[in-house]
């Protein structure tokens, strides 16, 4: 397959982009590492008139540390967040995710921004953004905004941009060594059949704090509320099941290609057990 015919603009600077993507709204699309849109073009998914390249944008492609978080900007090569030192230190999480995100080959191409903005309900990256509860900073000619993980994923692909923004950086805050990320793929590099994000903090033998997230099976990476029921206590294999039952109760997978809808529930509840009992023992190491 080809792409459709489209207008191809390269740029030195983000005020330049900003403009394009101004004047052509959702007529215009970014390009970052390509490994999803060029696909989407070559299967006629996506027909924007005007394709932006974002590649020789300065200033995008930092990774710093500031207020507790970890900042990277949109152009951060997945390999390179991959291979950080500080995400190795301060993101315990992303760093579990980052090697099943597609293949090293991908990851050289493809940017941690364009994983955020492109919303695969079964990416690695918008699900760990969500469990640590980071956000997305956008930028359009109109100013620039923050929007909270929970606020930025909306369905298959779809986001809280509007046409005209663009996402510059992305903010992943430090929880800390207690986390875990579980997931079950059919092959390596597959995208992931069901997916779990722990993070929780530990206060003498008792859980601080917890967050919880799941992906693959449902419409949009999502927070696992029983997270809560993890609160004040000491973690047990009983109450790591009944978060697990919980997070299972609330998936509500339809049956795939790969995969009946039972089977799915069935990983969910699997994997956050896991990734429960993983952060606990991470945290308390
Ligand atoms: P692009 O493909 O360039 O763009 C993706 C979308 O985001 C487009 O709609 C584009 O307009 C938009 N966009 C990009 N940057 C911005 C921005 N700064 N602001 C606003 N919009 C923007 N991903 C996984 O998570 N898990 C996998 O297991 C996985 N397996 C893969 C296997 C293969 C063989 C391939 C080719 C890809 C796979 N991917 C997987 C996808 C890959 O991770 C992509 O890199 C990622 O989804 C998109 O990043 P990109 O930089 O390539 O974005």
């Amino acid at each position: 397959m080809k792409p459709p015919r489209f207008e191809y603009i390269r740029l030195e600077s983000l005020e330049e982009a900003l403009a394009i993507l101004a004047e052509h709204g959702d007529e215009a699309k970014p390009l970052a590492g390509g490994q999803s849109l060029v696909p989407m073009l070559n299967m006629r998914l996506a027909s924007p008139g005007v394709l932006v390249d974002l590649n020789r944008i300065a200033g995008l492609d930092g990774i710093g540390e500031a207020n507790g978080s970890v900042r990277a900007g949109a152009l951060v090569r997945q390999s390179a967040f991959e291979r950080s030192e500080v995400v190795r230190r301060r993101l315990p999480l992303a760093a579990e995710c980052l090697p099943h995100v597609g293949h090293f080959v991908t990851r050289n191409r493809g940017t941690v921004g364009g994983s955020i903005a492109h919303a695969d309900a079964k990416a690695e990256l918008p699900l760990v953004l969500l469990a640590l509860g980071g956000s997305a900073v956008v930028r359009s000619v109109r100013g620039e905004r923050t929007i909270p993980a929970e606020e930025l994923f909306i369905t298959h692909y779809t986001t809280a941009l509007e046409p005209d923004e663009l996402l510059v950086e992305t903010v992943w805050p430090d929880r800390g060594p207690g986390a875990a990320f579980e997931e079950f793929a059919l092959r390596a590099g597959d995208y992931a059949l069901a997916m779990a994000a722990c993070v929780l903090r530990v206060e003498g033998n008792r859980v601080a704090d917890a967050r919880l997230a799941v992906a693959g099976p449902l419409e949009r990476p999502s927070i696992v509320e029983a997270a809560g029921l993890l609160a004040g206590n000491e973690l047990t294999r009983e109450l790591a099941l009944e978060v697990a039952e919980q997070a299972r109760a609330q998936a509500e997978p339809i049956d795939s290609l790969h995969a009946s809808a039972a089977y799915q529930r069935h990983l969910v509840g699997l994997l956050v057990e896991r990734a429960v009992l993983r952060a606990w023992r991470n945290a308390t190491a």
